[in-house]
């Protein structure tokens, strides 16, 4: 395959971004974009934001769409995958980043709170993963980012849920990368640690201030710094790298 340099990587592209209307889904679609890709933005409630996101990218050249569908609905999934594979002509890039928390401890949590982080989290990773596939095996090639967290390896009290949730993660990541290797389709996940976004706003000061004690490089992650990587998985230079999970935490988790 005749290799593009960095700034036009991913120029004739499609890239879906699931979770990318703010955050670190919003950084990785700037990423994207400014690598020349088409990008899709997958994202649920926050229309505003949404909005914000498609403007700051319509800057870049390639085109861009805004989609509004629940990962966590399977049949919901399925329609709008059709629509943006319809419209777009093919999807090369799926990034599984749309994630939920809804902490408490296991004592109080509700058996609503277990259920609706797994099905965002996990079940939405399974919804979206199954409806690329059949696009990308057809090309035979494919590249599916999973966005997972340390808290998966650590765990974390208050976020049985979620721990859970980003756990499967990990296990779905290795075993679909073992079922389409064949393909040239590659499946990695990602392990940020605490990254700056508004998901680590809703952590309580003297909790963020015990949790920064702990991190190695003083200091949590920016956004910026998860979307190189996943740019990188992203890359059809990197076909190489598959069934991987790999960690950026600033040495939280060795
Ligand atoms: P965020 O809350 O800022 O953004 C979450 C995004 O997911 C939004 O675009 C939202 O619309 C979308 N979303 C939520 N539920 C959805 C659903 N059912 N269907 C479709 N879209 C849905 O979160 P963030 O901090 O940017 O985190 C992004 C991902 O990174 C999440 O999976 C999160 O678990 C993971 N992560 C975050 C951190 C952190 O410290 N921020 C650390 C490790 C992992």
């Amino acid at each position: 395959m005749k290799m593009k340099d960095n700034e036009n990587e991913f120029e004739n592209s499609w890239v879906i971004v699931t979770g990318g209307s703010r955050g670190i889904g919003r950084q990785i679609c700037y990423e994207f974009a400014s690598k020349g890709a088409n990008v899709v933005i997958i994202y649920l409630k926050n229309h505003s934001a949404a909005q914000k996101t498609l403007t700051e990218l319509k800057r870049f050249r390639g085109s861009t769409k805004l989609e509004c569908v629940d990962v966590s609905n399977y049949d919901a999934v399925k329609k709008s995958f059709l629509k943006i594979h319809k419209l777009c002509g093919t999807i090369d890039v799926l990034v599984n980043c749309a994630g939920i928390i809804r902490d408490d401890t296991i004592d109080r949590l509700s058996i609503g709170d277990w259920n609706q982080v797994i099905n965002t989290n996990l079940t939405g990773h399974f919804n979206c993963s199954k409806n690329v596939l059949g696009i990308m095996k057809a090309k035979n090639y494919g590249r599916i980012i999973n966005i997972s967290s340390v808290v998966a390896q650590m765990g974390n009290i208050g976020q049985t849920n979620y721990a859970a949730s980003k756990g499967g993660i990990i296990g779905l990541t290795k075993s679909l990368a073992l079922e389409t290797a064949k393909y040239d389709i590659t499946v990695n996940a990602i392990c940020p640690g605490f990254i700056e976004t508004d998901m680590l706003k809703n952590i309580p000061l003297e909790i963020k201030q015990k949790i920064l004690t702990k991190i190695p490089k003083g200091r949590f992650g920016y956004p910026e710094e998860i979307s190189r990587l996943v740019a990188f998985l992203a890359s059809p230079k990197s076909g190489y790298v598959t069934g991987q999970v790999l960690n950026i935490n600033g040495g939280l988790y060795m």
